[in-house]
């Protein structure tokens, strides 16, 4: 049995003594065995989701006081890597769900329908997100989606929502939508739609080039439910304290996965061509040791932007500074950036055994799945924010 590339090294090591290891590891297994198919078709990773809830993976971050396992966002990105490694789509539900899962007890307050809704994630739910929206794109600090209340304290809200992915299986979509109909498109709340209190009209089909399993399609979503299922704060603090910055880093826990299962594979295959021409080294192994630099300071970046968060959680003018917001963007910029580089070089070293489609060594969906990072809010569209936090910001470092 041969170790994984980030095993080896020192920086990474926290991922295989941890308190969940044993239940990702099986969890992992699952998602693996289902990877090819799940990308082939298009389809649910359904067995990893069930595995995930089986063994209290959506439900490892919910607050020890609170009846939940309170792990912490350094916890959750070594699971992240160890589903990435073995299915990206598996690995993203897992990193989307946490994103919007732990807005709810750090912003809900205690509303009926939020304290219901931790209970129910405490208990294995799945929660899906729709911030995109059809005319506004992947702003997500944008709505043109309002909350329209009446009287009695029910609201109704329609959103356009070019993408939401896993929506079929989601115990709760959370939406962002503007405070009310007169609201400015960046007053927004975050809502908790229900399946029974929503309909969904699917209008487009997730047929992409790689994260196929994550099932994005387009959907109108249409919902009439209770102002008791609105979180308590505004969603620009809750974007800015928690979904953007967890959100940020999880992604990039995932795609460093996939960039170490592609390490991987590069690195078992100089080992054969190492046992072919015993007492050479192969010219492989120049490229894979640099191929291990990039990884290091790809898995450094990720693990400490995750120690980093959990070290000022409990500090919302730490996590609203511009500095702050400069350095989750950073990470999401340059991770998304990386994973590509390392899987293209991974391929290079394995060469037409990963250029395959298909087989052990094929790098194909590591790099199809890779591309999906720097689109999945769009690294352009994060630089132009940060082009004006820059001009803001003091020193960074
Ligand atoms: C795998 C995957 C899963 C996703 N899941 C969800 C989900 O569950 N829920 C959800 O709401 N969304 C989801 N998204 C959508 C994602 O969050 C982004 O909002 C979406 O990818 C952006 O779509 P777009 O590229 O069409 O639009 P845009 O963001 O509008 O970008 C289109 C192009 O315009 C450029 N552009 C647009 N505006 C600017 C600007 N201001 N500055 C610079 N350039 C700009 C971009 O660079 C890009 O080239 C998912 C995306 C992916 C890839």
């Amino acid at each position: 049995m041969s170790t994984p590339v980030l095993d080896q090294a020192p920086a990474t090591t926290t991922g295989t003594a941890d308190r969940f290891a044993a239940r990702t590891a099986l969890v992992a297994d699952i998602a693996a065995h289902f990877a090819d198919e799940v990308d082939r078709d298009a389809r649910p990773p359904r067995e990893a989701i069930a595995a995930m809830k089986e063994h209290g993976l959506l439900a490892a971050a919910v607050p020890t006081e609170l009846g939940g396992e309170g792990a912490t966002l350094a916890e959750l990105s070594v699971i992240a890597t160890e589903l990435g490694r073995a299915c990206a789509a598996t690995a993203m539900v897992f990193a989307m769900h946490h994103g919007q899962a732990m807005a709810l007890w750090r912003h809900g307050g205690v509303a009926l329908g939020v304290t219901a809704m931790i209970e129910a994630v405490r208990d294995g739910a799945l929660v899906a997100s729709s911030t995109t929206e059809r005319g506004i794109g992947g702003d997500a600090r944008r709505s043109t989606c309002a909350i329209e209340p009446d009287e009695a304290g029910h609201i109704r809200l329609r959103k356009d929502a070019p993408v939401i992915s896993y929506a079929t299986e989601a115990d709760a979509v959370f939406v962002t939508a503007r405070r009310d109909l007169d609201a400015a498109p960046s007053d927004q709340r975050l809502v908790i739609c229900l399946p029974e209190e929503t309909t969904l009209t699917q209008t487009s089909t997730w047929d992409t080039l790689g994260l196929r399993g994550t099932c994005s399609n387009g959907w109108v979503l249409d919902a009439e439910t209770h102002e008791d299922r609105v979180l308590r704060d505004d969603y620009a603090a809750i974007s800015a304290q928690t979904v953007l910055p967890v959100s940020h880093v999880l992604w990039a826990s995932v795609w460093l996965g996939i960039a170490a299962d592609a390490a991987d594979r590069a690195r078992r295959a100089v080992r054969k061509q190492a046992r072919a021409t015993v007492g050479q080294t192969p010219p492989g192994a120049l490229r894979l040791a640099e191929l291990l630099v990039d990884l290091q300071a790809l898995a450094d970046s990720v693990r400490h932007a995750a120690d980093r968060w959990d070290a000022v959680a409990d500090d919302p003018e730490v996590l609203e500074s511009t500095a702050y917001a400069l350095s989750a963007n950073a990470l999401k910029i340059g991770s998304s950036e990386r994973v590509t580089d390392i899987v293209t070089k991974a391929m290079r070293i394995v060469g037409i055994a990963g250029f395959a489609a298909t087989g052990p060594s094929s790098l194909a969906r590591h790099l199809r799945d890779s591309h999906g990072a720097a689109v999945m809010v769009s690294n352009d569209r994060l630089l132009q924010n940060d082009a004006g936090l820059a001009l803001m910001s003091g020193a960074i470092l």
